[in-house]
């Protein structure tokens, strides 16, 4: 049977699935081994996603997009990252942080920084991330210093997706010292080229190599005031909801990740010989095989029951945790399940499932690590 059937995703996305699928087999597959060993960055599978409707199209067709929902996002994120994870990150960030501003940003704002990117003719990104703080969101020390006509940014972003690519990214900066620590932060655009804006890329990656993620240093880097998105001090709790969604997109990052480490598993067990017969004929490798579907299928069920309940507003941060985290370890799991029934041809460098292990590791981290995830789970549970 076929592991990212459609008939778990609602009727509306099925059409962008497949097509994202088709999209995947011709521009990804082709070229997803030799970008994973060089960590180049894919600009010429990037442009053709551009061309076939898949970067930034979750912008609302009245500033350029085609309005895709957490369904349709998801369905693709499902797709992609089952083909290779880097390039796929690449295709997803190139639009990263737009929801921020779609949602609280002013006509003029979308109308300058949402159109470019829905068009194609810009990156964004998000950096809230810092070299000694990630998982802390209230614990962030890049200030935004009120002055004349606008605020003074200073401090240091890391991992930042596009840091060095981007034209403008969604800044996270503090902006007050209340005892309220939630309220002390703001979301600011910050154009890629300002002076005092500095960004390198960050040292080489085990996994997603194809994706490419920046260290920034932010010196006295001036934005006028109509750079500031929504109100200040408002910036925790606009990240707080991005990232609901965000959280069930990362689950579809992981239902990727598990789909294909499954299809090398079974692939690899039903050609493999050992003691006169297929290693598919062991029971304890069958069990196996039936873990790791037992774990997959569970974790795709939740993360589109997930995808429901954050599309209708019911608890969302509860069960974006939910969905990000188990979907994503399940890919763990998987991965090393597989890795282990390939015997000594795991540890070939070329091999898929080689990529698909060292990818894995990185979305139980990213858009906060899974122990984060669990305290939310705790704290938000009905
Ligand atoms: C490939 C990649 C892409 C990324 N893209 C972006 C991006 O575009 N923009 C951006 O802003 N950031 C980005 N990030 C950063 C990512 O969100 C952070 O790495 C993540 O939030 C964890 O922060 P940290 O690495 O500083 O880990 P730390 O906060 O230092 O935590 C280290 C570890 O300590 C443990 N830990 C920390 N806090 C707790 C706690 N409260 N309870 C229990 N255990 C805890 C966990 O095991 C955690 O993994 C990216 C990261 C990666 C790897």
């Amino acid at each position: 049977m076929e592991l990212l059937d459609a008939s778990i995703v609602p009727e509306h996305a099925r059409d962008r699935k497949l097509a994202a699928r088709a999209f995947a087999a011709e521009e990804i597959e082709p070229v997803a081994a030799d970008y994973h060993a060089s960590g180049a960055y894919p600009w010429d599978v990037l442009e053709a996603a551009m061309d076939a409707g898949f970067v930034a199209q979750h912008i609302s067709p009245e500033y350029g997009g085609r309005g895709d929902g957490l369904a349709e996002l998801l369905a693709i994120a499902e797709e992609f990252f089952r083909v290779d994870a880097g390039i796929a990150l690449t295709i997803q960030l190139a639009g990263f942080g737009c929801d921020i501003l779609e949602q609280y940003g002013t006509d003029e704002q979308k109308r300058r920084c949402l159109r470019p990117v829905a068009e194609t003719d810009q990156l964004s990104g998000l950096a809230v991330s810092e070299p000694e703080t990630g998982s802390n969101l209230a614990g962030m020390s890049t200030e935004a210093r009120k002055v004349d006509g606008g605020y003074r940014l200073s401090g240091e972003k890391y991992w930042v997706g596009n840091a060095v690519e981007a034209d403008w990214l969604t800044v996270y900066a503090k902006t007050g010292d209340r005892e309220d620590r939630y309220s002390n932060y703001s979301v600011f655009i910050v154009e890629t080229d300002r002076e005092g804006y500095h960004a390198e890329h960050v040292p080489e990656k085990i996994g997603m190599r194809a994706s490419k993620q920046g260290h920034i240093v932010l010196e006295d880097c001036f934005v006028p005031e109509t750079n500031l998105v929504g109100t200040e001090g408002g910036g925790f709790y606009m990240l707080a909801e991005f990232f609901n969604k965000g959280r069930v997109v990362v689950g579809g990052h992981g239902l990727g990740l598990a789909a294909a480490a499954i299809e090398e598993a079974e692939s690899f067990v039903d050609t493999r010989e050992a003691f006169g017969r297929t290693v598919s004929a062991f029971q304890a490798v069958q069990h196996t095989i039936a873990d790791m579907r037992l774990r997959f299928e569970s974790a795709r069920a939740l993360v589109w029951r997930a995808c429901r309940k954050v599309e209708a507003g019911e608890n969302p941060g509860y069960w974006a945790a939910l969905a990000k985290t188990h979907a994503t370890e399940t890919a763990v799991f998987c991965a090393e399940r597989s890795m282990q029934l390939h015997g000594g041809r795991s540890v070939f460098a070329d091999r898929r499932i080689s990529r698909v292990y060292r990818d894995a590791r990185i979305p139980v981290i990213y858009e906060g690590a899974n122990e984060i995830q669990r305290d939310l789970i705790f704290r938000q549970r009905p």
